[in-house]
């Protein structure tokens, strides 16, 4: 379908993971020729997830190279200023937008169903399907999955997230790579009974944070996002529903604001969010014909622009495969080209936890008198300007666009 003027290293790919990172790669690597197919745990496409955002000239570089800037932009969630306040629900301090937002800001599930949608012609999804075994031989891997047949493949990449199989079955167990930030995150919907519209309201207690918002999608339902810290790695079972509501009932009993409407609307939830706030360190992103992508590489939870980190880095993985003679070359340049980088918005985000729970009153004080300085424009510019510099910290290289592409490209 296109014209060929590159060299295609391992033709036949399989990416685990349908989120972001996976579908992503399999744009431009189904553009560039190559047979890709992606299995994804989930039964089907999911959706929901949390808010995502793009910051500066290189995520948009390389969204409008992928051809749905323009969507992207259609599906943008127009979120407004988020409040902080106090049990009585007083403000305490407001941010603007962009500080928590960025330039676009998409959910997730958007974003995953635009790449769905892009790619579903021209690449295999197989659902509800896991990786179950990878054997690496001299020329290719043969996979074994939960449920289909056994294939061959030239190629395995990981884009399964934080707690990625293909990184488990690759390189080892995730405790030695998953590193615990201190906090937690979990996120959830109830009832909008502020009557929230395009705004959120942050309350703080000693270590613990929480977050009611509308992002104008429905009226009747307000996300909750619960931020606590945690020195240690709980040891919570993650498919346990009941006991993970009995955990953050604990932790927030007895807080004021709206803590107890939300602890019982928690009760009748069947769709929670608990995970630790944590960052993903690799000494090397590949090993043989395994590559990892996003955040099962360099993921960093909140605050590390992981968004946009995945779609960039899968623009870099398959341009250096389309330039490379073989698999090895093209997965050493990958990771040359983005290390620094992804270390670089990992390091931004190391605050996310500290900054939406902070330990003590006082820090908390500290934190509301620092951050009502941000509506002052210059320190707002300054501090943006901080996070755009890890976003664009990386020189983007013009590999060739296949030949539809490159004509629909003019700019
Ligand atoms: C609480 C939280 C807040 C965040 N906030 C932001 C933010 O504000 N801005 C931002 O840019 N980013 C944010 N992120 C990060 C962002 O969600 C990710 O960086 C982004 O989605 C790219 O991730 P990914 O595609 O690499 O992995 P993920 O989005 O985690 O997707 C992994 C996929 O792999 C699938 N999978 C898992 N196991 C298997 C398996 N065994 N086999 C097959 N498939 C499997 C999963 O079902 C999922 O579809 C946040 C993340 C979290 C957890």
């Amino acid at each position: 379908m296109y014209e060929q003027n590159f060299t295609a290293p391992g033709r036949r790919v399989l990416i685990s993971g349908a989120s972001i990172a996976g579908p992503s790669l399999a744009l431009w690597l189904s553009r560039y020729g190559y047979e890709v197919t992606v299995v994804e745990k989930a039964p089907a496409l999911r959706g929901g997830g949390f808010a995502v955002d793009f910051r500066g000239h290189v995520h948009r570089t390389v969204l409008e190279r992928m051809g749905i800037w323009d969507e992207v932009n259609r599906c943008q969630t127009h979120m407004g200023e988020q409040t902080f306040v106090d049990e009585t629900g007083a403000e305490q301090m407001r941010l603007d937008p962009s500080f928590m937002s960025g330039d676009v800001e998409i959910f997730r599930g958007d974003l995953s169903r635009i790449l769905y949608e892009r790619t579903r012609d021209r690449v295999e999804y197989v659902f509800g399907d896991s990786i179950t075994s990878l054997t690496e031989t001299a020329d290719e891997v043969h996979v074994t999955f939960e449920r289909s047949a056994p294939r061959t493949f030239d190629l395995v990449v990981g884009a399964d997230g934080l707690h990625s199989n293909v990184r488990r079955l690759a390189f080892g167990d995730e405790s030695q790579f998953v590193h615990h930030l201190g906090y937690y995150v979990a996120g959830f919907d109830v009832p909008n009974h502020l009557g929230l519209d395009r705004t959120a309201r942050w309350f703080n207690a000693p270590g613990r944070g929480v977050c009611l918002n509308n992002y104008g999608r429905d009226p009747r339902t307000a996300g909750v996002l619960m931020v606590f810290e945690a020195d240690q790695p709980l040891d919570h079972d993650r498919h346990d529903l009941a006991a993970q509501k009995r955990l953050l009932a604990e932790r927030y009993a007895g807080l004021g604001w709206e803590v107890p409407q939300i602890l019982r609307a928690l009760e009748q939830t069947d769709a929670l969010y608990l995970d630790a706030i944590a960052q993903v360190r690799m000494d090397r992103f590949a090993k043989g014909r395994v590559v990892l992508l996003g955040d099962a590489g360099y993921g960093a939870t909140m605050g590390g622009m992981g968004t946009g980190l995945a779609v960039v880095c899968a623009y870099v993985l398959a341009g250096e495969l389309a330039t490379h003679p073989d698999h090895k070359a093209a997965f050493a340049a990958y990771e040359a080209r983005i290390r620094r980088f992804a270390e670089g918005c990992q390091r931004t985000a190391g605050g996310a936890g500290p900054m939406l729970a902070p330990s003590t009153a006082a820090r908390i004080r500290r934190r509301n008198r620092t951050y009502k300085l941000l509506n002052a424009p210059l320190l707002a510019g300054y501090l943006d300007r901080l996070t755009v510099k890890s976003a664009t910290a990386i020189e983007l290289k013009a590999y060739p666009l296949p030949t539809p592409l490159a004509a629909a490209h003019t700019h």
